[in-house]
């Protein structure tokens, strides 16, 4: 029996490594991959057993907005905590699940006045894709239910989520609901043809669109869901005009366009909401989840403009929106979201991370001029991704898709963590960061790029 006993390090090492299935854990290392064990954590920085610190590179999972060891958040969960820590949705309301619902009405774009909460972005994004299947029912119209995702598009975990997930979609043999989707390929204009400027990129991704719906047709299609950045697929910044050209194309057919802005929202770029402050578009639906608590608590929310609630609630006939969780508004979670919501504006940590992203920015781009394995580098805000060239010199295209990872093993050594996806490296540090954190950021990761430039006889 482990209660009552303090576990040593061997113990937890192997309580971990055998019983703790985590996340896109490959089958051949079940039962003995070991991960690494952070114990202590406090602003950008975390701490390993063994007492090293390291910056937090991916700030969390693209999440700690605030930065670590807040004492007012942990005052605020254990108040909450201790005043009413679970009330079911489906009977009651709560002081936070209220407040916070006011709040983030109050910071989206347009017309995104309803919040249903979820737990985290997996079940944010299948809310949206139900209410947007739920409201073509509702009209009278079962057939529209096509759901079109792009290539490199990450949504989660879900059965749904991960049905529109175009990332590694050729890679995996988990199931997924394939008549309920169709994919528009990559928008990265890295990998438009050469010669091709950005702007006919842009007229080929449009034209991408357009195709699919007449080939598919309006009247199948129910939604349109896209990452205003592509984040997990490798921080993708589709071309200027991108993301306005295609929500008209939504529009006229009649298509709700869902923004995923599970990172992008709470302050990633600059802004609470990237869709109209950073890309100039005021999508039907908002999914965010992440920064919402800046990661101390899970949960997550789907936004729904007024006039899909409207056209929802004026069809024919009643019915009930059978989608909720047991969590949903859990107000512990929601208490946590008003206080990082309170502490972002108390700091204007939106005003902070406009003010330091062209530093960043123009360190990310020092890189690319500095190591000639790199292809590219892109980002906004505080978001950044190095991709390693294709065609080196390399004893192996094996070498080519690890740059990630031993750009990252490299890093871990200096006391950087980094996130490492094949053949690329990204990072979304904490929003606190300062400017001499950034540089201590980019400085080691400069060092490192030169100890991985070695393995590359570019
Ligand atoms: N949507 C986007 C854009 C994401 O990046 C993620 C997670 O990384 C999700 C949805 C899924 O969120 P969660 O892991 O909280 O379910």
């Amino acid at each position: 029996n482990t209660l009552g006993n303090t576990p040593t390090d061997g113990d937890l090492v192997a309580w971990d490594r055998d019983h703790h299935l985590h996340p896109w854990a490959g089958t051949g290392g079940f039962g003995s991959d070991e991960y690494m064990r952070v114990n202590t954590a406090d602003g950008i920085y975390l701490w390993d057993a063994a007492g090293k610190r390291y910056i937090d590179g991916p700030g969390g999972m693209w999440c700690t907005q605030i930065g670590y060891g807040r004492q007012e958040m942990a005052d605020t969960i254990s108040q909450q905590v201790m005043k009413m820590p679970y009330a079911s949705p489906w009977s009651f309301t709560t002081e936070p699940a209220a407040v916070l619902a006011r709040m983030i009405a109050e910071r989206t774009p347009g017309d995104l006045n309803t919040v249903h909460f979820t737990t985290g972005g997996s079940t944010a994004v299948d809310t949206a894709l139900r209410t947007a299947l739920f409201m073509n029912k509702r009209l009278g119209r079962p057939e529209k239910r096509i759901v079109i995702g792009r290539e490199k598009g990450y949504h989660g975990s879900t059965f749904l989520a991960a049905t529109v997930t175009g990332k590694e979609r050729f890679e995996t043999s988990f199931e997924k609901a394939q008549d309920l989707v169709h994919f528009l390929p990559d928008v990265n204009p890295y990998h438009r043809p050469e010669g091709m400027s950005v702007d006919a990129w842009c007229d080929a991704k449009v034209a991408d669109l357009e195709n699919l719906i007449a080939d598919v047709g309006a009247d199948r299609i129910a939604a349109f869901i896209a990452e205003p950045i592509l984040c997990s697929g490798g921080v993708i910044v589709p071309p200027p005009g991108y993301h306005k050209r295609t929500l008209e194309i939504c529009r006229a057919n009649d298509i709700l366009y869902i923004s995923d802005e599970v990172v992008t929202g709470f302050g990633r770029l600059g802004h609470w909401f990237a869709s109209e402050d950073v890309f100039g578009i005021v999508p039907d639906i908002i999914t965010c989840a992440k920064g919402l608590t800046s990661g101390y608590l899970p949960l997550g929310a789907c936004i729904i403009s007024d006039t899909v609630m409207k056209r929802i609630a004026e069809a024919p006939g009643d019915d009930v929106f059978y989608n909720g969780y047991t969590y949903s508004g859990h107000p512990v979670s929601c208490a946590a979201a008003i206080k990082n919501i309170e502490i972002m504006e108390r700091e204007d940590i939106l005003g902070h991370v406009q003010c330091v992203t062209p530093h960043f920015q123009d360190r990310l781009h020092q890189i690319k001029e500095k190591f000639s394995i790199v292809g590219d580098v892109r980002g906004d805000g505080l978001l950044g991704c190095i991709e390693c060239r294709p065609g080196l010199n390399v004893e192996s295209y094996e070498a080519h898709v690890k740059f990630g990872q031993k750009l990252d093993d490299a890093c871990e050594e200096m006391g950087l963590l980094l996130r490492p996806f094949g053949n690329m490296a990204v990072f979304s540090p904490p929003l606190i960061i300062t400017p001499s954190q950034i540089d201590e950021m980019f400085d080691i990761m400069e060092a490192g790029m030169a100890q991985v430039s070695k393995d590359y006889d570019a």
